[in-house]
């Protein structure tokens, strides 16, 4: 008899067939792609032998569109049609960039929803240059390891919001990639490490490169990887190593203004001769300028040293407040992972050892090793590894939660929670008869909605009519390995149900969160006496809408005297809604409460009267 093996088509493998998959450093200067080879982790090269691909994309006269090192050539000629740097725009919006937008060459349009750059192909998204980058690393992929790829594994900063996610997603799945997870980029760092297989512990990962430092907490525990914290500098990195050498070159020389052509040359040689002094104790910077002006200028290890101390004791201060976020001291953190290219330089090394008081892991390519780890966890997922099984664990940023009534901020996900993560809080109805209810998602660390962020709305139709406070609405956030969210909204009585997954409208940078959060610590006193003051409010305004009700129904239960006391109660209310503080307010709460005690047995008493209207005792 033979076995029939049924399977989903494309989801059986045969046996001992390998599935290619590949990992994807998707960077803002150059990206990536790896793959698992004869059982290790290796970055894929062009025909040309280069790793990295520039992440820039041009959009050519014809319908050519250009992307790596031929579109970076052209940068300086056709600067309005070469797009770099996407990756600062994905899943981020025109009022996002307001501060950034001008240092950019590029003609912006579109809506606020979303960023468009026009070019002379016609308008494009930061989602189409990102795609392109990423198809011509899906093509550089299947030509070195002769056939389609089943999926990817695609990093991403641990900072990146639910849009910028979600755009990426989006990048990749025009690109025809089957996206198999992201990840987190200082996860897959700790990957290629082999840190999964390290005994538990804390790791710290210090990302350097060109522009940004990014600094991660991790936990392993059990073979989980936990992201326990994240911090970093979105404007601090080897470029600036490169200026402050740029400008003491410019000084030693009696130089004060270049042209373009000058600018250019010389801050290149200054970033060769920053990377030589990581292997050499000095080296010499020889230029002529176009003015014939000639520089021969020796520059030592030390000398640059000294020159970039303080540069590199700020990249020391987030270190400091990740740690704090994560509620560990440094004598807790069993490994420090380097990732990036300025984590070459010698001093940056020292400095991170001597905080640490350990040497940190190096011994890979630092500008590879977020590729490595990427492919060998999509080798895992890919299904060639079946008895090996990883979970990796992120975390919020940010708080997240809903609107509740008066604009205050309920948080339902707490920052930082570990993800994939799921949590359910129950709601009501404020009005009388109430059938429809807004769920506003936000997210933020503030009291007040005004001050979070707005990511999504929708509306919960079809709630049967009920007193207020009476209907019972299951709100369940749920965020994916992913980071993103979808949040569903459930009558309990009726079952009926809504739900909306959050493709936010737009999307936060690491700078933006960490003045979210240093908002919502200075702001803490006033946010917590607006809250209550709002509480106050809402209370304030649904009892007086309860007596306003009652006076329209039994108003003839009261004299004239006892109907003055309680507008005269209700006034006082209204006007302290306006000026008062929340404790003035709580008291005339109590105060309108008193005055229309009697008034509330009275109407007791005659409902009772009514109830009982036509009935024998013994029915009662
Ligand atoms: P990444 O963004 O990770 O590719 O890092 C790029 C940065 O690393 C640039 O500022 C480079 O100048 C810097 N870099 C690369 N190699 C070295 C090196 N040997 N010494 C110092 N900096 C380096």
């Amino acid at each position: 008899m033979a076995l029939l093996q049924i399977a989903e088509p494309g989801m059986s493998a045969a046996p001992h067939q390998h599935r290619l998959a590949v990992g994807i450093d998707l960077g803002t200067t150059n990206s990536l792609v790896a793959s698992v080879k004869s059982g290790s982790a290796v970055c894929l090269p062009d025909e040309q032998g280069r790793v990295t691909l520039p992440s820039v994309v041009r959009y050519c006269e014809n319908t050519r569109i250009e992307s790596g090192y031929d579109a970076l050539k052209a940068q300086k000629i056709d600067p309005l049609n070469t797009i770099s740097s996407a990756k600062r725009l994905i899943g981020r919006t025109l009022s996002d960039l307001k501060q950034d937008s001008h240092y950019l060459p590029y003609r912006f349009g579109g809506s606020e929803k979303i960023i468009e750059l026009q070019t002379r192909q016609g308008i494009k998204t930061p989602i189409d240059v990102s795609a392109e980058i990423l198809r011509t690393l899906k093509e550089r992929a299947e030509e070195n390891l002769g056939g389609e790829l089943t999926g990817a594994v695609i990093t991403v900063p641990a900072y990146f919001d639910d849009a910028q996610r979600q755009a990426t997603k989006d990048a990749a799945r025009l690109a025809g990639l089957n996206v198999l997870r992201l990840l987190n980029e200082p996860t897959a760092a700790a990957i290629a490490y082999g840190l999964d297989n390290a005994s538990e512990g804390t790791f710290v990962v210090y990302d350097l490169g060109g522009g940004t430092l990014d600094v991660s907490v991790l936990q392993l525990t059990k073979g989980l990887f936990e992201v326990k914290a994240t911090n970093g500098n979105s404007a601090l990195g080897g470029d600036d190593f490169d200026h402050r050498l740029f400008c003491q070159l410019l000084e030693q020389n009696g130089l004060s203004q270049l042209n373009e052509q000058d600018s250019q040359l010389l801050i290149s040689l200054v970033r060769a001769a920053k990377e030589s002094l990581t292997t050499e104790t000095s080296t010499t910077i020889r230029a002529t300028l176009s003015d014939g002006h000639t520089i021969n200028t020796t520059i030592t290890r030390q000398a640059f040293h000294n020159l970039t101390q303080p540069l590199v004791a700020k990249t020391i201060e987030p270190v400091k407040q990740a740690l704090k976020d994560a509620g560990i001291s440094k004598t807790d953190v069993k490994g420090v992972i380097m990732v990036g290219g300025s984590t070459r330089m010698l001093h940056v090394q020292q400095a991170v050892a001597t905080f640490f008081g350990q040497t940190p892991l190096n011994n890979l390519n630092p500008d590879q090793v977020v590729a490595l780890g990427a492919a060998m966890q999509a080798n895992i997922l890919a299904g060639n590894k079946s008895d090996e099984e990883w979970l990796l664990l992120d975390v919020t940023p940010l708080s997240l939660g809903l609107e509740t009534y008066g604009g205050l901020a309920e948080k339902v996900i707490p920052r930082n929670s570990t993800l994939p993560t799921a949590r359910a809080q129950e709601f009501t109805t404020f009005k009388d008869g109430q059938t429809a209810m807004t769920i506003h998602v936000v997210q933020g660390e503030r009291e007040l909605v005004a001050d979070c962020r707005s990511l999504a709305k929708f509306t919960l139709r079809g709630i049967p009519p009920m007193a207020a406070g009476a209907a019972r609405i299951l709100v369940t956030f749920q965020v994916d390995a992913d980071g993103l969210l979808s949040v569903s909204a459930r009558e309990q009585s009726t079952g009926v149900q809504a739900q909306i997954e959050v493709k936010p409208s737009y999307g936060l940078d690491d700078e933006t969160i960490t003045q979210m959060l240093k908002d919502s610590m200075s702001n803490a006193s006033e946010d917590m006496a607006a809250r209550a003051r709002t509480e106050a409010t809402v209370e304030a305004e649904g009892l007086i809408s309860a007596v306003q009700a009652a006076l329209a129904l039994d108003r003839d239960l009261l004299n004239e005297d006892e109907l003055n006391t309680i507008q005269t109660a209700i006034t006082t209310l209204e006007n302290l809604i306006q000026t008062g503080n929340a404790d003035e307010i709580r008291q005339a709460v109590t105060d309108l409460g008193h005055t229309t005690d009697d008034f509330a047995a009275k109407r007791m008493d005659r409902n009772i009267k009514r109830a009982l209207t036509g009935q024998k005792v013994e029915d009662i």
